[in-house]
């Protein structure tokens, strides 16, 4: 029986963290799900995964923490020897007006969004070129690429994350581990949850396929990323979003 696939998923047990989780559950990976928030009930989200026949690790670590990330990537190989996928998806909004916008809320989001991708990245990629194989997934969002009133700190973090992305293609080719990178428009999920009906209707209007993505709509794109079905596809962003940016 071929050794089932580990996956390194930070903010993955809510929204598209937890979709991207089930679809590699499904396909019988072994999981590392990282979390932040003190709220979660890890015990609750291992037993979700009870179907699968698969081990689960549920991690606290705050990505923008640089020493978080170093023991969450050792904890992580200390039970499982190795990490084949890594899925940087955790990310946060802070969203206001650049009149309004106090350095705060800029230093939070690039921390937590384009740091804690290079954080959590840093610590993976040392495994990965010592088996010479890897695949790098990186949320990013289709704000990264068109911009968006109201989120020049989002913006610019996932933009960050798309020039991140490139930049390591290119590095770690030659090791052949391949990054790419996903920028999703629109999706249900808590993130977006935030905002009024009237604002969904408005957004929904401006998208072809008229409507919001669904979570899992993501984690189907980030799975073939990240399986030999594209393997010769890196550095590259697919765009998630029912055609809002062509
Ligand atoms: P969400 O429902 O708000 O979930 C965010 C996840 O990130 C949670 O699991 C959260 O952990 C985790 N997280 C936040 N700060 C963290 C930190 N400092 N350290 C570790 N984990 C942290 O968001 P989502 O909609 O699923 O978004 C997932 C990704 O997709 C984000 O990068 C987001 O920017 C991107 N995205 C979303 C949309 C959208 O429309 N929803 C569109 C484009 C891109 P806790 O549960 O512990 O808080």
């Amino acid at each position: 029986m071929e050794e089932k696939k580990v996956v390194l998923i930070t903010g993955g047990t809510r929204g598209i963290g937890s979709e991207i989780a089930k679809k590699f559950a499904k396909e019988g990976c072994n999981l590392v799900l990282n979390y932040v928030s003190d709220s979660t009930d890890v015990e609750k989200i291992k037993s979700e995964f009870d179907e699968y026949g698969i081990d689960v690790l549920v991690l606290k670590a705050d990505v923008s923490v640089f020493e978080d990330c170093e023991n969450l990537v050792k904890e992580a190989i200390a039970k499982f020897g190795k990490i084949d996928i890594l899925v940087n998806n955790a990310g946060i909004t802070k969203d206001t007006l650049i009149a309004m916008m106090k350095e705060d809320a800029f230093d939070k989001v690039i921390d937590v969004n384009l740091k804690g991708t290079f954080n959590v990245t840093k610590n993976v990629v040392p495994y990965m070129m010592k088996k010479r194989s890897g695949n790098i997934i990186n949320i990013s969002s289709v704000v990264g690429i068109v911009g968006n009133a109201g989120q020049s700190n989002y913006a610019a973090s996932k933009a960050g994350i798309i020039g991140f992305t490139k930049s390591l293609a290119k590095e770690l080719a030659p090791r052949n581990i391949r990054v790419n990178a996903v920028a999703p428009g629109f999706i249900d999920t808590d993130m977006t949850s935030v905002l009024s009906d009237k604002v969904k209707e408005n957004i929904n209007l401006q998208i072809p396929l008229k409507r919001m993505g669904k979570a899992q709509e993501v984690a189907n794109v980030v799975s073939f990323l990240a399986g030999n079905e594209s393997s010769y596809i890196t550095g590259q962003v697919i765009n998630v979003d029912g055609g809002m940016v062509m």
